[in-house]
């Protein structure tokens, strides 16, 4: 009777501790390496350029963009993540200043006129040192303007993935040797609140591996790893956003330069078939596995500009501005041009920010005007 217990007692323990070792390996934290199907990348990435397929309708960028999501719920998953990543204890002791940015704006020929006239009125005029525009095109006229500001990428004037890879890999090159500690890319449809730009990157602690943008899907991207792998895996990743604009820090720019410098970048993003901005996020969270930050002060056309609060514009990092098809998609914003003399609203909102420029009509503080 007494053998026959201890017996029991024995089974009982070894029981329990099975089970015990049962659920730790089920546990919630360990399901997500169990086999999950790969979907094809071509239908989630952002741009509205990739590779047509004709097995799978053909989403538009605007549609796949996290902040046109019809569905609500993700949307919020997005937004709960917060404006930026470091926490208080973690924060840089170290102020940026402007010297330390590298501000890559891409543009094209035909947008010199129509966009570009715009920023290099009104935010790249404050940071006329620290901007570099990428184009495509030898026009003289922006040449005398920017100088050696202007890069000529050489890049085919055309709304391809693989001419904007060309330029991406161009801006990248273009940094490497610059010595700035940050890197910046900005489409020519975006005003850059350099203020709001020096405040969230100086959060970040000095020398780590940041990339900060507003993400593009609610849900990783996941595709076969053909870059360092030979195919058969997958790797899983977020992007950031190329239309919001995104940054990434020196330390971490130069740990992509085997898939990014000396052309690199192309044959990345042609052997996994990806557009400039998910081909950065790829290398970045896929190889490099740095995860981003996400911040919801980059604002692209793709997302409903009227919503923003109009007490929270001049925090913003980016904003952008709805094209042909979508002109009233601009951040309400009261002060010193109406809608005709300024339909885009970065004149009115450069005004509040620097209201001494010589063009604003009104030189009072930024307090009036709200
Ligand atoms: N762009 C370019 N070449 C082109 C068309 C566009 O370099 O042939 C650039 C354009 O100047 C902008 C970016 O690509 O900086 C995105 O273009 P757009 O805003 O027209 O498209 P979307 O934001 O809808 O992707
Ligand atoms: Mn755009």
């Amino acid at each position: 009777m007494k053998i026959s217990s201890i017996v029991l007692t024995k089974i009982c323990f070894l029981l329990s501790v099975s089970v015990c070792i049962i659920v730790f390996l089920l546990g919630p934290r360990r399901l997500h390496f169990l086999p999950r199907p790969v979907p094809a990348c071509n239908l989630t990435c952002s741009r509205s350029f990739l590779e047509p397929r004709s097995d799978v309708p053909r989403l538009s960028r605007a549609a796949q963009d996290v902040s046109n999501h019809p569905q609500e719920g993700k949307r919020d998953h997005v937004k709960s993540l917060g404006n930026v990543g470091p926490k208080d204890e973690s924060r840089s002791s170290e102020r940026l200043r402007l010297e330390d940015l590298f501000l890559a704006v891409k543009t094209t020929k035909k947008y010199h006129k129509t966009r570009l006239d715009l920023l290099l009125q009104t935010w790249i005029s404050e940071a006329k040192k620290q901007a570099f525009i990428f184009t495509d095109f030898e026009d003289q006229e922006l040449r005398q303007r920017a100088g050696s500001q202007m890069v000529n990428t050489n890049c085919s004037a055309v709304h391809t993935r693989q001419a904007l890879c060309c330029k991406m890999a161009v801006e990248y090159d273009k940094f490497v040797p610059s010595s700035k500690k940050w890197f910046c890319h900005l489409d020519d449809d975006n005003y850059l609140n350099l203020r709001a730009l020096l405040d969230l990157l100086s959060a970040f602690p000095h020398n780590t591996d940041v990339y900060v943008g507003r993400p593009s899907l609610d849900h990783p991207v996941e595709t076969l790893d053909k870059v360092k792998g030979d195919g058969s895996a997958s790797l899983k990743f977020l992007f950031a956003t190329g239309g919001a604009g995104f940054c990434i820090s020196r330390g971490l720019a130069l740990k992509m330069s085997p898939w990014a410098s000396m052309g690199n970048f192309i044959s990345t993003a042609e052997k996994i078939r990806l557009p400039d901005d998910c081909t950065i996020g790829y290398i970045i969270e896929g190889l490099l596995e740095v995860k981003m930050q996400h911040s919801d002060l980059f604002h692209s056309h793709l997302e409903n500009l009227q919503r923003l609060p109009q007490n929270s514009l001049l925090q913003q990092v980016t904003l952008g501005y709805g094209g042909p098809g979508n002109r009233r998609n601009i951040v309400q914003i009261a002060g010193a041009f109406s809608l005709e003399q300024d339909p885009t609203r970065f004149k009115t909102l450069h005004c509040l920010l620097y209201p001494e420029t010589s063009w604003c009509p009104q030189k009072k503080r930024p307090s009036s005007f709200t």
